[in-house]
């Protein structure tokens, strides 16, 4: 059980996405009141969200991300399950192609659940609506933050009718997401923007949802096509999702023709290494009539770890303070890893100043591993730019290596997965035991 500490008057969480609406979740323990803002309206079905864009592309929730979840909401993936959600066994149940070897199959004991992201938010949400001190505004944009003596003080609202209107705040969350709009608050009050790190990547996404796929080849639930760089940069994922549906997603690098509608879709399918990925698809008809297309130019990272003047109370979560590739399906991990961190530091009963400094110092070590990780591999693509991480040819190539064990090795498949799952640290891959195993010829 956590201790709370009610002493803390009011916190407000800008951003209703995952991260906003772990961060109020973990908020609900300290303070006395919660007020989350959020400028779409309130959905009251599950639907996928304008002010989340991204929200009908495949969403993978890691293990790492999927342990703090039921953490703070107790019992949630019972209810996903009873919604459709399905809970599979990752290495047995997943057809995964990597770097032009395939996965080894095998009975793991780790089990995810697949479902939409619009499900998963829409049940985090109505876990929300059961916690008395958290309120909502919905249809709300914050349009800037006060400070005061270098402390966050009063945030400025617009709800839809144009009325604005000022809160006095301890603390405000930024949560949100690709916005950012800590960079114009900063920027509005005469303070120094974070300095951030940018890796262009040129990513995108094409989804189309199918009902449930009947070709006879099916012996998985999941199929993943990871493209095979530098010289197949297509790929494409197949999930299960609520309704006894499949997302089927196309992913490209540094693709210039997108996929439009569906025979482009199939025509691109037909492109990936992975000959199943289109064979099963080919003769179904999706569900949706359009393709849904997002693209991610880029990786960006703030640092504000590094500032030395940051107005204290204000703090950042989730997209808004870094932007994975979501090839790696890391966000949403990331941002509960973060509310994870930013209760264990309300915790400690620190002070505003120390509380902020700490909180963003504490989030940046967090994402060092997964945005390495990403880089690892985004770097394997003539198209990416930016600035390489420390020896990354010795990475790439031991990587490699790792991925081709995974293929025959469970063992090593097995560290690997905890390791994705950011439930390892990377540096597991080089024990001894798994060296041995890496580096052994015979199969
Ligand atoms: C194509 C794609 C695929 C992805 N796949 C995965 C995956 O498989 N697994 C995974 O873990 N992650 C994935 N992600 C990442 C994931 O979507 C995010 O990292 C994660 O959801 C955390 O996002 P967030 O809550 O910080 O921001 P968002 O989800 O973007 O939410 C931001 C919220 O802020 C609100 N907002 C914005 N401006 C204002 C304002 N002025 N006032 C009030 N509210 C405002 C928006 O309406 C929105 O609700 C993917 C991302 C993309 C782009």
């Amino acid at each position: 059980m956590f201790s709370k500490n009610m002493n803390r008057t009011r916190a407000v969480v800008v951003g209703g996405g995952i991260a906003g609406k772990l961060a109020a979740r973990v908020l609900s323990e300290f303070f006395k009141e919660i007020i989350l803002i959020e400028k779409d309206k309130k959905d009251d079905h599950i639907t996928n969200r304008k002010g989340v864009p991204q929200g009908n592309q495949g969403h993978v929730l890691l293990k790492s991300g999927e342990e703090i979840i039921e953490e703070l909401f107790p019992g949630i993936f019972q209810e996903l399950s009873r919604n459709g959600a399905k809970k599979t066994n990752f290495a047995r149940d997943l057809l995964w192609s990597h770097h032009g070897t395939q996965k080894i199959r095998f009975d793991s004991n780790v089990f995810i659940s697949q479902q939409s992201r619009p499900l998963l938010e829409w049940q985090i949400q109505q876990r929300l609506e059961k916690i008395p001190n958290i309120n909502f505004r919905f249809e709300c944009k914050v349009q800037n933050l006060k400070f005061n003596n270098d402390e966050m003080n009063t945030i400025v609202i617009e709800d839809k009718n144009g009325a604005v209107t000022e809160l006095l705040a301890d603390i405000v969350i930024d949560a949100s997401g690709a916005a950012a709009l800590h960079n114009q608050w900063l920027k509005d009050s005469g303070y120094k923007i974070p300095t951030k790190t940018e890796i262009k990547v040129d990513v995108f996404y094409a989804s189309m949802v199918f009902k449930k796929l009947s070709h006879e080849s099916i012996n998985w639930h999941s199929l993943l096509a990871y493209p095979n760089p530098p010289d197949v940069e297509r790929g494409g994922m197949i999930s299960p999702i609520e309704g006894n549906r499949m997302l089927v997603t196309l992913i490209g690098y540094g693709t210039k023709e997108l996929p439009k509608d569906i025979d482009s879709f199939l025509e691109y399918a037909a492109s990936v290494e992975q000959s199943e990925f289109y064979d099963v698809i080919k003769n179904e008809s999706p569900l949706s009539e359009d393709v849904q297309i997002y693209r991610f130019p880029s990786l960006r990272r703030y640092h504000f770890e590094k500032l030395r003047n940051f107005p204290s109370g204000l703090l950042i979560i989730g997209d808004a303070f870094c932007r994975v590739d979501p090839v790696f399906a890391q966000g949403m991990s990331l941002a509960a890893m973060e509310a994870k961190a930013l209760r264990e530091l309300l915790m400690q009963g620190l002070n505003k100043k120390q509380l902020t400094k700490n909180y963003h110092k504490k989030v940046s070590r967090i994402l060092d591993i997964p945005w390495l990780i990403a880089l690892t591999e985004d770097f394997r693509f003539r198209t990416t730019s930016g600035r390489k991480p420390i020896g990354l040819p010795i990475l790439q190539w031991y990587v490699k290596s790792v991925v081709t064990a995974c293929s025959h090795n469970e063992h090593v498949y097995s560290r690997f997965i905890q390791v994705l799952h950011l439930k390892s640290h990377p540096i597991s891959l080089a024990h001894p035991g798994i060296l041995a195993k890496v580096f052994k010829t015979t199969k």
